[in-house]
């Protein structure tokens, strides 16, 4: 495994960057307020192939590697992590599964407009009683001729106000003798999906995440991702992937809020210096910095072992756990640095912080990814 980026990576870093600093710096702070997605944002991610990021070439997309996503997810939430989650959500748990689980004619049909951004992708698992616990789906699927009917109520759906696609998670023929999990791609088109209120949010304020009503939504037979009875097993697959996303989403705003952390230490002067000449400021901004370098290599180690077509689940959790840890940290000092005015909207370490909460959250919590952890350590094969 290398251990430092190579020349592709640092190009990809820079482009990112360049757009990140360029488009998303300048609203970043109006859309968080505002807690609007912009729209127009999407046209230009598209031009740039941020919506196929793995995608293969023959579908349209930028085939790229591992790394080499996380560090387009990195760079977008250095600057904006509502705009990086809809990235890494639509491509980390919306466009893999469908590559990865996809007959060849739901590839054919919806691949390349996943790629090319005319279709954002969500996923849909999350009910009122189903949020650590992925297996206690309520929603009901239940087969009517050639389609199957969906009934239930998805909450806490990244992407939900402006998808055009989410995968719904279910329980197929509840009421017949082997009621079974299921996986359904379902278009926002489809009769009976019915989009609820946007949340309001502490933090990723600019994300649509909204509930999503499935009011005897019809979804055609052939649109079952994998085999009835996989829902499970693909959810869970899904979200090894996605825990690298958000891990890169985790490390994006902490080095953001590194940046803003170091460039306030040298401007404000109490006691007539600088603070960054005080001992106890240094401190902080060299474990900030001690700690983000460290969460980097854990998530490219992840995204490497990935790459190289092996089990890669732990580490993505390990990676997560870490990334998302060295976020809420980093920004909470962060803002301790700036002092009162780190606490003010004027400063964007405020939402740095705001959106690295639910870095430890969504995805599965920080308690479910030790639980994923200590399965291997616990496991002899493991060590
Ligand atoms: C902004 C945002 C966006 C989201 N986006 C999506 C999305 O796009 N798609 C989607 O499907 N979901 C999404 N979610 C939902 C998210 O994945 C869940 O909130 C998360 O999995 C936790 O579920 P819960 O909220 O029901 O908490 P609960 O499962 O009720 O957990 C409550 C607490 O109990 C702990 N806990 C639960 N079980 C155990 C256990 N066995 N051992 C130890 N501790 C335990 C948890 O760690 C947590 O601390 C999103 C959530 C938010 C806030």
């Amino acid at each position: 495994m290398q251990l430092n980026p190579s020349m592709k990576h640092e190009l990809i870093r820079k482009s990112v960057r360049h757009f990140a600093e360029t488009e998303l710096a300048p609203i970043a702070a109006e859309i968080d307020r505002d807690a609007v997605f912009p729209r127009s944002i999407i046209d230009k991610m598209r031009a740039l192939n941020y919506f196929g990021l793995q995608v293969p070439r023959e579908f349209g997309g930028a085939a790229l590697d591992t790394i080499s996503t996380a560090i387009v997810v990195e760079e977008l939430s250095r600057v904006c992590a509502a705009v990086g989650l809809c990235v890494t959500v639509h491509n980390g748990v919306a466009v893999y599964p469908v590559l990865r689980f996809g007959t060849r004619e739901q590839k054919q049909q919806y691949l390349s407009r996943l790629a090319n951004g005319e279709m954002i992708g969500a996923f849909s698992l999350t009910e009122a009683n189903a949020g650590s616990d992925a297996g206690s789906v309520e929603t009901t699927a239940v087969k009517i001729n050639d389609d199957y009917v969906l009934n239930g109520t998805k909450i806490f759906v990244t992407n939900g106000g402006i998808c055009d696609l989410a995968l719904i998670f279910a329980l197929v023929d509840p009421e017949g003798a082997r009621p079974a999990n299921g996986v359904f791609i379902a278009e926002s088109g489809f009769p009976g999906f019915v989009r609820g209120e946007v949340e309001n949010l502490c933090g990723m304020r600019a994300n649509p995440v909204s509930s999503l009503f499935l009011e005897d939504c019809r979804v055609p037979e052939k649109n079952i991702l994998g085999k009835k009875g996989d829902g499970l097993k693909i959810g869970l697959v899904t979200l090894d992937n996605g825990r690298i996303g958000i891990a890169a989403q985790a490390l994006g705003l902490a080095q953001g809020a590194l940046e803003a952390a170091v460039k306030y230490a040298k401007e404000r002067h109490q006691f007539k210096k600088p603070i960054s000449s005080q001992q106890t400021i240094q401190n902080y901004l060299a474990d900030m910095f001690t700690e983000v370098a460290a969460a980097r290599l854990l998530l490219y180690r992840a995204c490497a072992l990935k790459d190289e077509g092996v089990r890669f689940g732990t580490e993505a959790a390990m990676a997560k756990l870490y990334c998302s840890k060295v976020a809420t940290g980093v920004t909470s000092l962060a803002v301790q640095i700036h002092g009162g005015y780190g606490y003010s909207k004027e400063y964007d370490v405020e939402r740095y912080f705001r959106d690295a909460k639910v870095t430890e959250i969504y995805e599965g919590t920080s308690e479910i990814q030790r639980m994923v952890i200590a399965r291997a350590v616990l496991s002899e094969m493991r060590l």
